[in-house]
């Protein structure tokens, strides 16, 4: 069965001013990448539809997603905080990235594939109930999980997060939602500057210190992440699959490689074939080195497959 990639080309118009990492070019090197691959036949691709306001106020408050709207611009920019930006093609590019998860969900639960990636940007993973922030204008992954609670009646779903930066805002979302058992690796401390206490008990942090390497993160995810996903026995397993984790990437400073984007993922896949019915949905977050990024989904894409 192929794997569903979701992607629109209004996700390349976004961009937030020079030199800004999180660019358009992110994009066209993983597509690129994945296109030339030996895998490029097992992909199929497909247009990420827009979400509607509806799909997003099961995450959103209705005066922040108005509030959003109105901010788009014409023409120039319009900035929300000193690194997140609007320019006339970001509400669009937003809509289709959380567009992206819906489709996702409706393909997967719908059996017409088992595994999707949504190649989207801008990401998702730091925009709370009410606010905008790091790169992200709505929360891509959590509009993906409301929607499969809404549509499919789903009981336990498993969200894993592996961006560098802790996904604030998805836990914010889901804080009292234990239908959601929310696990997230991110150097600490950090940005956004994350309080690890007082969190209940179906938000897991990983924190992991600056200069962390492969083997302590394949033993966090040995010992920590695969016993409260075996426990907690998902229907589906939904990733915020940021790459900036990754040792060569500028933003940060953990040691990550490409192998273990590949090692996570497969493991993860072997709980969703034992409990999930295989079902993965994957979504781009960060990763900003342009010269690892395309190598390191596709080591993730590849363990999606097998
Ligand atoms: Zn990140």
């Amino acid at each position: 069965m192929p794997l569903t990639i979701f992607t629109h080309p209004d996700c390349l118009k976004h961009e937030m001013g020079i030199n800004h990492p999180e660019c358009p070019e992110r994009l066209e090197v993983i597509s690129q990448k994945l296109k030339q691959a030996s895998i490029a036949s097992q992909l199929e691709w497909k247009e990420a539809p827009l979400a509607t306001k509806d799909q997003l106020k099961r995450v959103h408050d209705s005066a922040y997603i108005e509030f959003i709207f109105s901010q788009s611009p014409r023409q120039g920019y319009v900035p929300l905080d000193p690194d997140t930006i609007m320019n006339p093609f970001t509400l669009s590019a937003a809509l289709r990235a959380s567009g992206a998860q819906v489709a996702a969900v409706d393909e997967v639960f719908s059996a017409k594939t088992k595994r999707a990636f949504c190649l989207v940007r801008p990401p998702g993973h730091h925009a709370e109930l009410h606010e905008a922030m790091g790169f992200s204008f709505f929360n891509n992954i959590a509009v993906g999980v409301a929607h499969a609670f809404a549509q499919y009646h789903c009981q336990r779903i498993a969200i894993v997060d592996f961006d560098v930066h802790h996904g604030n805002g998805t836990e914010s979302i889901f804080l009292y939602e234990p239908r959601v058992c929310f696990w997230s690796s991110f150097q600490y401390p950090f940005y956004p500057g994350t309080v690890l206490t007082g969190k209940p008990s179906h938000i897991h942090l990983c924190p992991l210190a600056a200069g962390t390497r492969s083997d302590i993160f394949r033993q966090k995810v040995n010992l920590e992440l695969l016993p409260i996903l075996k426990d907690f026995k998902p229907e589906c397993i939904f990733i915020s699959a940021g790459f900036d984790a990754h040792q060569g990437d500028p933003l940060a400073n953990l040691m990550l490689t490409e192998d273990d984007y590949r090692f996570i993922t497969e493991q993860i896949c072997e709980i969703s074939d034992a409990f999930a019915k295989s079902r993965v949905i994957s979504t781009l977050e960060g990763g900003y080195n342009l010269q690892v990024l395309g190598n390191s989904v596709l080591a993730h894409i590849e363990a999606m497959l097998s």
